[in-house]
C-alpha cells in the first residue's frame, strides 16, 4: 500500500492530475494506493478554523464563509462577477487571517517570512520545526489517521510548485518523527528541476528515502517490486469534486510532457532538458471522454505545456464531451476560420496563447518562431469564432529594450478588442540557460535551489525599469487596464474560462 499525498498550497480549484496519474497507474498494477488532497482538505480546514481578529473585514468574511463557499462553487450559468469577486477576497481574508503570524497565506501563495522554498537548509528547518506550519493541526491527524487505518509502507509527497514546499518538507518532517521506519518519497515537477539543475547536491539524504526525478510510476512500481507495463491510466476515483473552490468541476489532464516546440531560448523546460513524450492524440482522447462520461466536468483543462497540432485537429473532430481550454502555441491553423470554428463546436471555449512580444526581433532572437502578422491573424479569427483569449506577455527578456517593450504596448492596444485576459510576466533568466552562460549572471533568489539567476542585462534594461514600465504605463492605458479588470482574482487563468463571454 502506497500513501501520496498532494501538500499545500496551490490554487485549490481542482484535482492534482499528476496523483490522479499515479493513482489509477499503481491500480492497474495490482498496487493498492490511497491519495490525499491535503491541499484542499488543508484549506477548507483552515477557512472552518476562522480568525480571532476582530476587524470588520474579518468578522464579515467569518460570518458569510458558507455563503462565499457556495458561491464561489456557483455553476457558470448563476455565476455573477461582483459576487464572486467579493467571495474570493474575503475567502482570502479568512486564509490569511487563519495563519496570521505563522505564514503569509493567500488562495494561491504561501510565504513564510523566516524560511525560504529554494534555500535546502530552510527547508530542513521546516522539516525540524513542523509543528510551527499553519497546517500542522490538519496534517497531523490526517496523516496519522491514514497510516493507521492503512499502513502503508511508503509515503510519497508530490512536490510541484514552491508554494508547496515548506509544507511538504513540515509533513516529512512529522512522518519520519512520528514513523520513524517509514519510507519516504519525495518527487513532483518541482523536485524533477531540482535534481536537473547544475548545483544539486543531494540535500535531503537524510529525510527522504528517495527523490524522485520525472514521472514518478516506474520509481514507485519498482518500490513494490513491480514492473512498469507502459500503461498509466488516470484515475478520479479518489479525489472529492465538491469540495474544490470553482465554479464547476474542472478535470485536468496532460496528454504530454515536455514541449514539441522546446526551442524559446527564455523556456525552463527547454534549458532543463526535459524529453516531449506525448500520448498517441487518439489515445489522449479516448481517454478525456472515458474521463468525462464518469465524472461529467464542466471543464477540461489541458494542463500540457503546449497542446500538439495533432492533439487539436484530433479535439476538433473528435469533441471531448465537455468545454475545454489550454495553452497552444500560435500555428497556421488557428488562424483558418473553419477550423476554430471546429474548435469551438469540439467544446473550446479558451486558448492560452503566448504572443510575448509586440516586436518582431525579441520574438525571433528568443527563437519563438511566430510572425506577428500571423499572431493577429489568429486573435481576430479566434474572436471571430467566439473563443476566448488568454495572452501572456514577457517583459524584460536578454533581446528586449523599453522601445521593443513600447511595441508591445502598442500591440496589446491594438489587439485589444480580441483579448479577453492578459498575463504580465517579468523575464527570470533559467540558472541553466545557454543565454545565463553567455550574459553576467549574479544569485537571484539566493538560495542552492533556485531555477533561475539574475543577469546583468545587456540593454540596461532591468527588472526595476520593466515593475515600473508596467506600473505606470502599460497597466494604465484604457484598453489595457479594461482587459486586466476582468482577471479572476487569485484564480487568473484556472477560472477564467467560466468568464468568458
Ligand atoms: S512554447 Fe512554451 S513550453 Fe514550448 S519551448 Fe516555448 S516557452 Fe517553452
Amino acid at each position: 500500500m502506497i500513501l501520496l499525498i498532494n501538500p499545500p498550497l496551490v490554487k485549490p480549484s481542482e484535482p492534482p492530475p499528476g496523483l490522479a496519474r499515479l493513482y489509477g497507474t499503481l491500480g492497474a498494477h495490482g498496487i493498492g494506493c490511497e491519495v490525499i488532497d491535503a491541499n484542499i482538505e488543508g484549506v477548507l480546514h483552515l477557512l472552518g478554523k476562522g480568525s480571532l481578529e476582530r476587524d470588520s473585514w474579518t468578522m464579515r468574511a467569518v460570518r458569510n464563509r458558507a455563503r462565499n463557499l457556495e458561491l464561489i462553487r456557483e455553476s457558470r450559468s448563476r455565476l455573477n462577477r461582483d459576487r464572486y469577486k467579493r467571495a474570493v477576497s474575503d475567502l482570502n481574508r479568512l486564509l490569511g487571517k487563519s495563519a496570521a503570524g505563522q505564514a503569509r497565506l493567500t488562495l494561491s501563495n504561501y510565504q513564510d517570512p523566516g524560511l525560504s522554498p529554494v534555500r535546502s537548509a530552510d527547508l530542513l528547518r521546516a522539516a525540524e520545526k513542523y509543528e510551527s506550519n499553519p497546517f500542522h493541526d490538519y496534517f497531523s491527524q490526517r496523516i496519522s489517521r491514514a497510516i493507521e487505518l492503512k499502513s502503508p509502507g511508503v509515503v510519497g509527497i508530490s512536490l510541484n510548485f514552491l508554494s508547496q514546499a515548506l509544507t511538504a518538507f513540515s509533513m516529512m518532517g512529522f512522518i519520519k518523527a512520528h514513523y520513524p521506519g517509514m519510507r519516504v518519497v519525495l518527487g513532483g515537477g518541482l523536485v524533477t528541476s531540482w535534481v536537473r539543475g547544475p548545483d544539486w547536491r543531494r540535500p535531503f539524504d537524510g529525510l527522504a528515502d528517495s527523490v524522485v526525478s520525472g514521472p514518478g510510476e516506474r520509481a514507485l512500481l519498482g518500490l513494490a517490486g513491480v514492473e512498469w507495463s507502459g500503461e498509466r491510466p488516470y484515475s478520479y476515483a479518489p479525489f472529492h469534486w465538491g469540495h474544490y473552490l470553482s465554479p464547476g468541476r474542472i478535470l485536468p489532464y496532460s496528454a504530454s510532457s515536455g514541449c514539441w516546440w522546446n526551442r524559446c531560448a527564455f523556456c525552463p523546460e527547454k534549458a532543463e532538458g526535459t524529453r516531449y513524450d506525448p500520448a498517441s492524440p487518439k489515445e489522449a482522447v479516448r481517454e478525456v471522454r472515458r474521463l468525462c462520461s464518469t465524472h461529467r466536468p464542466d471543464l477540461i483543462h489541458f494542463v500540457d505545456s503546449a497542446m500538439s497540432p495533432a492533439l487539436l485537429s484530433r479535439l476538433s473532430e473528435n469533441p471531448p464531451g465537455a468545454p475545454w481550454y489550454g495553452f497552444v502555441r500560435m500555428t497556421r491553423r488557428l488562424a483558418e476560420e473553419e477550423f476554430c470554428r471546429a474548435l469551438k463546436a469540439s467544446g473550446c471555449v479558451m486558448l492560452k496563447l503566448g504572443v510575448e512580444s509586440g516586436a518582431q526581433s525579441v520574438l525571433d532572437a528568443e527563437g519563438k518562431g511566430m510572425e506577428l502578422g500571423l499572431a493577429s491573424k489568429i486573435l481576430h479569427t479566434l474572436k471571430k469564432c467566439g473563443i476566448g483569449t488568454y495572452v501572456h506577455l514577457l517583459f524584460g527578456s536578454p533581446s528586449e529594450s523599453e522601445a521593443e517593450a513600447r511595441k508591445t504596448l502598442d500591440f496589446t492596444v491594438r489587439h485589444a478588442s480580441c483579448i479577453d485576459f492578459l498575463n504580465l510576466a517579468v523575464f527570470n533568466m533559467p540558472v541553466n540557460s545557454v543565454e545565463a552562460k553567455s550574459l553576467g549572471t549574479s544569485p537571484h533568489y539566493e538560495g542552492d535551489l533556485s531555477l533561475y539567476t539574475g543577469f546583468r542585462h545587456p540593454k540596461g534594461w532591468d527588472r526595476l525599469k520593466v515593475r515600473r514600465f508596467l506600473e505606470s504605463e502599460f497597466k494604465k492605458r484604457p484598453a489595457i487596464a479594461e482587459i486586466l479588470s476582468r482577471e479572476p482574482p487569485l484564480f487568473t487563468s484556472n477560472h477564467a474560462p467560466f468568464f468568458v463571454s
